[in-house]
Formats: C-alpha cells, structure tokens, sequence
C-alpha cells in the first residue's frame, strides 16, 4: 500500500533521512521508535509532502510521487486526502464546537454536505467514546478527549492509512491509556497505521512490525516481537536499554 523508495530529507548540509527504503502493506500496523533527532517526524512529515523531501519517491496506493519532480496540486490533494496525520499537539480549532472540528475538512474537503458530514462526525465521535462532548467547545474536553477527537477528525476523511507522532506524549499516563485503547481498536479494524511512539507497549503489543531509526537511517526493522525480545543490532539494543 506505501511504499518508500530512497526517500531523502536535508536541511543545508544535513542529512535527515538518508535514503529510506520502507514498504508497508495494507492493515500493517508499523511502529517507529528511536532516539530523538533521528529524524521519525521527519519521516512522517514527508510521507504525507508537510515536508517535501529531497530526493526519493514515495507511493502511496496508486500514486507515485517522485520528489525530484514537482508536483501539482491535484497530485498532492490526492496524496494528502488519502494520508490521515495525528500529531503530538492537537490542534484543534478552539472557536469551534467538537462536532464542527470534524465536520469541517469532511465539506471542505470531500464536498459532502453539512448534514452528511455530522452524520459521519457522530458516528466517528462515538467510535472515540466522545458522542456526548458533541455540542462542547474543545477546552472544555481533557487531552485524552481532544487527542481522541483529533482522531476521528482525521478519520472523517476516509483515509487509506493512519500516521500518528507520538500521539501520547503530550499526555499524562491515565490520559495516553484512552488514546492507545482507540488506537488499538483502530489497528484491530485493519487500518494501516504508522506509529512513531514512545509507547513500548504498544510496539511490542499492537504493533505488527518495529522499525528502529537512527541518524536518518533504519536500523532494524522485523515482526514486533522478534524486535523487541530479540534485537538483533547494538544500536536497538543499546535503545530499548535506554527506555526500559
Ligand atoms: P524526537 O524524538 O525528538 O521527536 P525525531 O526523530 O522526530 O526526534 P526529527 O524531528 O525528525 O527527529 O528531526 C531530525 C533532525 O532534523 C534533527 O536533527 C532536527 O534538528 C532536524 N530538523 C528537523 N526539522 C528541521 C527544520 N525545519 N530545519 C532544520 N533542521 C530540522
Ligand atoms: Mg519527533
């Protein structure tokens, strides 16, 4: 379903990603860990062109995008409807009712009217345990509740993967447990999902497959359980050490 081939991100001199070659196929949930600058948001960022990479292509069900050439609107619309991004900061529109925050991109983008985007907003509001927060204004919701509407506002867009950046960090532990049980839920829906996560748990636990990064490059990457009980690079090693 995505697919990476020599995917490449500088900044000046800097090399950020250095040639990644990264295939995830369709119901895949992959987890990414490593230790911070190795460049796991970059990578994500890239993936859905926040960040144009350098060089590389990147495909994403029957497109390919190649980041030597440029690329049009239509190209990155499509890209982008087709991509679902989760980030560690919700935000969400603070002037706007929870049900509005989801509803909007659905007209916006989709075309859909009013009532068929918060006939679709519901149903995904209750998915994330959060039909009763409707009618509420975001600040008045828990992180949890707003990473769980951040959620469902990226689904509303029908996407054909799920990328999250560290969706829990921001949070206090009791407060993440809500949002990794959506997501789980979620990956045990067959949505394709990449994880860039702190979360061990959920490497080991939800995840079908871990990559570790660093310094731009994968260093391993295997089916989770194998990864984590039994690493085989010092790197990971020397990683999942630190966070243990
Ligand atoms: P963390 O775990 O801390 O979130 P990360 O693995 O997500 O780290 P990135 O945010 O992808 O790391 O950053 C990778 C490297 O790219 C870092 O050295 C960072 O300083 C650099 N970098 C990221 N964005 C920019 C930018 N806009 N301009 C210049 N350098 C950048
Ligand atoms: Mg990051």
């Amino acid at each position: 379903l995505i697919g990476l081939h020599a995917l490449s991100k500088s900044y000046g001199s800097h090399i950020v990603l250095n040639e990644i070659d990264l295939e995830v196929s369709a119901g895949e949930v992959l987890a990414i860990i490593g230790p911070s600058g190795s460049g796991k948001s970059t990578l994500l960022r890239c993936i859905n062109y926040l960040e144009p990479p350098s060089g590389g292509t990147i495909t994403i069900g029957p497109t390919t995008i190649n980041a030597a050439q440029p690329v049009s609107r239509v190209e990155l619309s499509s890209l982008r409807r087709r991509v679902g991004m989760v980030f560690q900061s919700f935000n969400l529109f603070p002037h706007m009712s929870v049900l509005r925050n989801v509803s909007l991109a659905q007209e916006r983008v989709l075309g859909r009217s009013r009532a068929e985007a918060d006939e679709r907003s519901m149903q995904l509001l209750s998915r994330v345990g959060l039909s009763d927060k409707a009618a509420q204004f975001p600040g008045r919701c828990s992180g949890g509740q707003q990473q769980r509407i951040a959620i469902a506002r990226a689904l509303a867009l029908d996407p054909e993967v799920m990328l999250f950046d560290e969706p829990t960090s921001a949070l206090d532990p009791e407060l993440g447990l809500e949002v990794l049980a959506v997501m789980r839920e979620l990956a045990e829906s067959g949505m394709t999902m990449i994880v860039v996560t702190h979360e061990m748990g959920f490497a080991e636990n939800v995840s079908d497959t871990v990559m570790i990064m660093a310094d731009g490059r994968i260093v391993e990457k295997g089916p989770s359980a194998e990864v984590m009980r039994n690493p085989q690079h010092e790197r990971t090693r020397r990683f999942l050490r630190a966070v243990h």
